[in-house]
């Protein structure tokens, strides 16, 4: 996963930049808790080269007289995770105080920074922008994110900068991959630090990793799998992590690079809308999930009623997925966390079974004809035949039915819940596309 980070004092224009690469022009829906965050963190694909994007100014309160503390942690932040950073001045108003001290901390990093002059829409801007050479970053790109001139230019030069794709990822293929992720202080380095063990050897491993090669191979408990493991994680930084989407942030590349997440919950604490951010996340990026309520051990009530309140609460927050494993342990004791791991390789699994294609539509053929599509407008849909997709990340299952764009959401999740009652693709989300025959 490659990351582009946006940075710059408030009202330069970054969440107009960031809707515009993106092109999630569209209202944000907030029909889940959480999802308006979505709005910091998408994806592009460029000529065939993709990456993510993250505006981590878009967290910070919009106000004009925003301090300098802010912005430091902003910064440093987009340091610690980004590949590629944006910083976005605005030809308007011309160099700022603050301008100047971000830019003398970015000239200071070692990271690729790209100046982007913004609110260039008409050439009356235009005679600010040599102001900006004083920054000491190289050649502004001088953009307008409101009317899109300049943008092209722009990713052009951005996915010059990115640093290549190794196939790392590729190369891995074939073993589980996980990510250990959650709020700070859910448990995240306990429950790694549980896994491992004794094992020194492979803490030192980790301790000496380089920042790029993210992946440690376990073998334990019998299971052969990597750890996805990034510096988030590993090592506890100078970016102060009580704000709660520096952590969610810190998430991006972890979760990118894994098959399976598995989500720590601190049960003293209860589900928050740091840890639905997270959970959207995942789900965005289509990965298996794990959620593992930690520190169990401190719960007084561990009765069936309480664990069930404490599934049904966590359920209703993540809906409409609600297909995943809930394991209560705790990393400090160890207990049941095998049972974590377990699961999470079960969950791998599921995320590669492919059902054959005469089973399928056996079962299908039933469910389909106890409840046929509603027809539309006098016409009758007619679904004749499912296959599942060889090539396919997630689980898919491609319909062939005479009108598909008129078999609507419902009908589709009615299909999703029919194939998950037969078949166990617990925690992975799966994808249902219909096609024309
Ligand atoms: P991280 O920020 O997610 O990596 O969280 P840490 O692993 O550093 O844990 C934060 C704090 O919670 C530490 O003081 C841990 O000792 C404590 N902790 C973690 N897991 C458990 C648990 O299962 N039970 C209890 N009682 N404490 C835990």
């Amino acid at each position: 996963g490659r990351l582009v980070a946006i940075v710059g004092r408030p009202n330069v224009g970054k969440s107009t930049l960031f809707n515009r690469l993106t092109q999630t022009r569209t209202a944000i829906v907030d029909d889940m808790a959480g999802t308006t965050r979505d709005r910091q963190y998408g994806k592009v694909d460029w000529i065939g080269k993709e990456f993510s994007i993250v505006d981590t100014g878009g967290w910070v309160v919009n106000s004009e007289d925003i301090f300098e503390s802010e912005i430091n942690k902003q910064v440093q932040l987009a340091i610690e995770e980004a590949d590629v950073i944006l910083f976005v001045v605005d030809a308007m108003n011309g160099v700022t105080d603050l301008d100047d001290h971000v830019a003398e901390i970015l000239r200071r990093s070692k990271k690729p920074v790209i100046l982007v002059a913004n609110k260039v829409d008409s050439n009356d801007w235009i005679y600010n922008v040599p102001e900006f050479y004083k920054l000491g970053l190289g050649d502004p790109f001088t953009v307008s994110a409101s009317n899109g001139s300049g943008t092209g230019d722009l990713l052009d030069e951005i996915v010059k900068d990115l640093p290549e794709d190794d196939g790392e990822e590729e190369r891995l293929e074939s073993i589980p991959k996980f990510a250990i992720v959650g709020r700070p202080n859910a448990g995240k380095s306990s429950i790694i630090n549980a896994f491992i063990g004794e094992d020194r050897n492979i803490v030192t491993d980790i301790a000496g990793t380089t920042r790029d090669s993210i992946y440690t191979r376990y073998n334990k408990f019998g299971f052969d799998f990597y750890l996805v493991d990034t510096a988030g994680i590993r090592k506890k930084t100078k970016v102060n992590e009580d704000i709660e989407y520096y952590s969610v942030i810190r998430s991006i590349r972890s979760i990118e690079a894994s098959d399976v997440c598995i989500l720590m919950i601190d049960a003293t604490r209860g589900i928050e809308a740091q840890d639905v951010n997270i959970f959207s996340l995942i789900q965005r990026n289509k990965k298996g999930l794990v959620v593992c309520v930690n520190k169990w051990d401190l719960v007084a009530d561990k009765s069936n009623e309480s664990i069930r309140h404490f599934e049904q609460t966590i359920r209703q927050r993540f809906a409409p997925f609600t297909d995943f494993p809930i394991i209560f342990g705790s990393a400090l004791t160890k207990q049941r966390i095998f049972k974590v791991l377990e699961t999470a390789v079960n969950v791998y699994h599921n995320r590669n079974r492919i059902i054959p294609t005469s089973q399928l539509n056996t079962y299908m053929q039933e469910v389909i004809g106890a409840y046929p599509p509603p027809a539309n407008k006098g016409k009758y849909i007619k679904i004749k035949y499912v296959t599942m997709l060889k090539e396919s990340i997630i689980p898919t299952f491609v319909f062939f039915c005479n009108l598909p764009q008129w078999v609507k959401e419902p009908y589709r999740r009615y299909l999703e819940n029919k194939i998950r009652e037969k078949w166990d693709f617990t925690g992975t989300p799966v994808n249902i596309f219909m096609r024309e025959k």
